[in-house]
């Protein structure tokens, strides 16, 4: 792929940045901020890792958006798909058969674990989640939902609900029958373990514990991302994710695995449960499907449930569900991933180069209290001090040293994802090693800044 330069940012693509700018900030309403504190970036060109602002400087995009770009941007299959697409059935209603529809849920239900056969398609995470949970609870009878604490699930109201990140501000309303665990974090444990096997044995009774308590004939679903990730990348150790599956199993609960953004290659298998074997009932997924060219999102389903709804009617849809264009994207993109093997360059990338770029940073900055990840799915953590493990901002906050750190990655040309205390490392799926390399070094150059509150 071209490396276009700043030469290639024409004047009138600077004027429409300028003009997109000052109306985006007369008319639009940004998510997640107090819209007079936005200084927005204006982006007028976009290719394989990089993006470009209005200024014509180039960004290494290492927070592949939203995290949901695992192809690079613009990729050409997939941008051919969705042009193609466009010219014969541009939209049609869920009920009528569509190609596109057809061959993405073939392509997903085959790299599902064995025996999730059937996909239902939305438009996002959110809704993927608040379906799955409908359907737990049409199939169990029951109502309640776990899900635990640090975790994030979307941003409609029982999705919100169950999502264990401070984001549940007071004027949000609290959905009847949602209940909160405490996660295996073994950076943080909650549990004061000293070793993983310690973490993942309390965490598990600390669950149990949960499930009894609440009464497991009122509990429909757990919800749970296979590793949580904007609650901070934290992998469960081995066993963990094994030890759930069990105990829902036992309680009859159903096992939703929120794979919105660990899904479709971020952690080199398709999806992140794959790295320990384990078969949820349910599977929600998004972003990765197709890169977020068009958006799509869905919920995998095991036989079982799907049963349940063969002759009883499943009362939910939505307009969009499948839609041609999101589709074509999803087969082209699911292709493109396998063609170029970016399942396996991820895997790589992890033990070549950013892991031990990573740790090396770990070294050289006493700010860098923890570095953890899989795949291309990888967290900073940053600390005031080592011992007491004091956040560089509070969970649920920020602070303006994490400001200084984010606004230095900017300013040298890296978009990263970061909340709260943590800087992620999420680049696209088949990032080259030169570019990982490049953007790591100005990782590198911005985390000095973070040194300089260190106690
Ligand atoms: N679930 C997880 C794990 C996510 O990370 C996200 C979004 O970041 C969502 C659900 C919500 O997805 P969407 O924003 O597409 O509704």
């Amino acid at each position: 792929m071209s490396l276009a330069n700043t030469s290639e940012i024409t004047e009138a693509m600077k004027a429409e940045g300028q003009r997109a700018y000052e109306l985006d900030r007369k008319h639009v309403f940004h998510s997640w901020s107090a819209q007079d504190a936005l200084d927005p970036l204006t982006v007028v060109k976009t290719e394989g890792s990089f993006v470009w602002d209005a200024d014509g400087k180039r960004y290494i995009d290492f927070s592949s958006q939203m995290v949901n770009t695992n192809i690079g941007h613009q990729h050409p299959k997939v941008v051919a798909a969705i042009q193609e697409q466009a010219a014969t059935i541009a939209t049609i209603a869920p009920a009528h058969v569509s190609a596109p529809r057809s061959e993405a849920a073939r392509l997903i239900a085959e790299r599902a674990p064995e025996g999730m056969n059937h996909v239902f398609f939305t438009n996002g995470g959110a809704d993927a989640n608040e379906h799955a949970i409908r359907m737990a609870r049409l199939h169990t009878g029951k109502s309640k939902v776990l899900s635990a604490y640090r975790s994030y699930h979307g941003g409609t109201d029982l999705a919100v609900n169950v999502t264990g990140d401070p984001r549940r501000f007071a004027s949000d309303t609290a959905t009847h029958g949602t209940v909160h665990f405490m996660p295996c974090y073994p950076y943080r444990s909650y549990f004061h373990a000293e070793t993983e096997e310690e973490e993942v044995q309390r965490a598990l009774e600390h669950l149990e514990q949960t499930i009894v308590l609440e009464g497991p004939e009122t509990i429909a679903a757990l919800i749970l991302e296979s590793v949580p990730g904007t609650a901070g990348i934290y992998v469960p150790p081995e066993g963990y994710m094994a030890g759930v599956r069990e105990l829902t199993k036992k309680y009859g609960i159903i096992f939703i695995a929120d794979e919105v953004m660990s899904g479709f290659g971020r952690t080199g298998t398709w999806f992140a449960i794959d790295l320990w074997n384990v078969t949820p009932d349910l599977i929600t997924f998004a972003k990765g499907v197709n890169s977020g060219y068009v958006p799509l999102g869905g919920v995998v389903i095991n036989e079982a449930i799907y049963n349940t709804f063969r002759e009883r009617v499943y009362p939910g849809g939505l307009t969009y569900s499948g839609h041609p264009l999101a589709t074509a994207a999803a087969v082209a993109a699911i292709e493109a991933m396998e063609e170029e093997q970016m399942l396996e360059n991820a895997t790589r990338l992890a033990s070549e180069v950013i892991g031990p770029e990573l740790e090396r940073l770990k070294n050289e900055h006493p700010s860098v209290g923890d570095v953890r990840g899989v795949g291309c799915f990888w967290a900073v953590e940053l600390v005031t001090n080592r011992d007491t493990k004091e956040p560089l901002a509070a969970y649920g906050g920020s602070s303006p040293a994490m400001g200084e750190v984010i606004g230095k990655c900017k300013e040298l040309g890296l978009l990263v994802f970061a909340n709260f205390n943590r800087i992620h490392v999420v680049p696209p799926l088949n990032t080259s090693d030169d570019i990982m390399r490049e953007g790591l070094a100005l990782l590198d150059q911005a985390l000095a800044l973070a040194d300089r509150h260190y106690q």
